[in-house]
């Protein structure tokens, strides 16, 4: 998968919106405090309100300028976790597998299971192994 960023345009249009004040405050769900902080020189960031791995949008809409201090907050704090966990959940319901954890022995995905008084039976038929 490839990752698209704003365009051109799009980045000047969201930097003449910003007025050349950090946009935390149009990610309200993310930043309880807006920073208010003036953007300068290699302290102006374009990110992707809905994080790029959830939703493929580089509209203006979807787009903030923020500073540094609050890009690298949302980024670690909010984005890596939330991409990751749809991700997982993604993986589960369409049956995508680590073949490394089916070979796991007495893994949850492995055809042995180790019962609680030590016995090892196989986990279909319930048989001794
Ligand atoms: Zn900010």
């Amino acid at each position: 998968m490839t990752r698209l960023n704003f365009t051109t345009d799009t980045q000047r249009q969201a930097l003449a919106r910003s007025k050349g004040i950090c946009e935390c405050h149009l990610i309200p769900h993310v930043f309880k405090v807006f920073c208010g902080l003036p953007l300068g020189n290699a302290n102006t960031f374009f990110e992707h309100i809905d994080p790029d791995g959830l939703r493929k949008d580089n509209s203006l809409s979807n787009c903030a300028v923020l500073t540094r201090t609050c890009w690298k907050f949302k980024t670690h704090r909010f984005d890596q976790p939330v991409v990751a966990r749809a991700k997982r959940i993604s993986d589960k319901h369409n049956g995508v597998k680590d073949p490394w954890r089916q070979q796991l022995p007495g893994g949850r995905d492995s055809f042995l299971k180790k019962k609680i008084n030590g016995r090892v039976v196989i986990r279909a038929t319930g048989e001794r192994a």
